[in-house]
């Protein structure tokens, strides 16, 4: 019956069809906030339509990495409308919908309500929303798993991170809840000279790899401790947006989240 088949395809259209990616860690400072930001500007280079959700309640950092510090977003109909970024990824923070000198000190159902307002917001016709967690395995990232199941994760963690086991941790969450890792990527491996840009490793090398190998989930690569990655980033440029040599590691982690 025609008829049908016409409200079917209605139907199937209105319906967002999203892939979701939730970037966590095992502890604060690792690098997972700059790591999100720069695998939406790499995934939006590459071709998606990317949005990015700043669910990191405890220092959300997103408005200062893209750029858009003190914007607020509107409300059309109770519902957010995110803010555009130089980058063409559109953003939400838990730090717009607080005052910005005020401490996150939410309680558990303020958090969810609040991650709950970001995920339903008006993403307009995004293809991809990155989402970046807050640090550890508490109430925002269970209301993520269970309510909103994002398609997989990324963890980013440092060789020590890794070696302290915080990460591991973070990994059996997503793992127990069945939703699937990406991978891992080792962030601040090695440290980039700033003069002649050769990467030496004071810890050693290959840790990361070999956790990874371990825990039998995917390595997507390592990103060294480098000056011009935390001065671009401290200046509203994600590195992976500009000709800079660093951006590299980061497409590269991009293309490996979507193989
Ligand atoms: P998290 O979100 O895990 O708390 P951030 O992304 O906020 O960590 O990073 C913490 C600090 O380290 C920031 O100042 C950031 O610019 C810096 N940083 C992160 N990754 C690197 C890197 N690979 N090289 C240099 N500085 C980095």
């Amino acid at each position: 019956v025609p008829g049908i088949a016409s409200v079917r395809i209605a139907l199937t259209s209105q319906r967002t069809r999203r892939l979701s990616i939730a970037v966590a860690s095992g502890k604060g400072g690792v690098g997972k906030s700059t790591v999100s930001a720069n695998l939406a500007v790499a995934l939006k280079a590459g071709g998606r339509r990317v949005g990015l959700v700043d669910a990191d309640i405890y220092g959300p950092s997103q408005p200062k990495l893209l750029g858009v510090e003190g914007s607020q977003p509107t409300a059309k109909e109770k519902v957010l409308q995110p803010v555009a970024t130089p980058f063409g990824v559109p953003l939400l923070s838990m730090g717009m919908l607080v005052a910005p000198d005020q401490a996150i000190a939410w309680r558990g159902p303020m958090a969810a309500g609040a991650l709950g307002q970001m995920m339903d917001a008006n993403w307009g016709d995004a293809d991809t929303l990155v989402l970046d967690l807050p640090p550890g395995t508490g109430d925002v990232q269970l209301t993520m798993i269970q309510k909103h199941r994002p398609a997989g994760a990324v963890i980013v963690s440092t060789p020590q991170d890794l070696a302290l086991i915080d990460a591991r941790r973070a990994i059996d969450l997503f793992k127990k809840a069945g939703i699937p890792i990406i991978g891992l990527v080792e962030n601040m491996a090695g440290y980039a000279c700033p003069h002649c840009g050769e990467v030496s490793d004071p810890f050693g090398k290959g840790g990361a790899e070999a956790a990874a190998a371990d825990l039998e989930i995917p390595f997507l690569g390592r990103i060294p401790l480098d000056i011009a990655i935390r001065t671009a980033s401290d200046a509203g440029q994600p590195p992976a947006s500009g000709n800079l040599p660093e951006a590299a590691a980061f497409t590269a982690i991009g293309d490996a989240v979507l193989r």
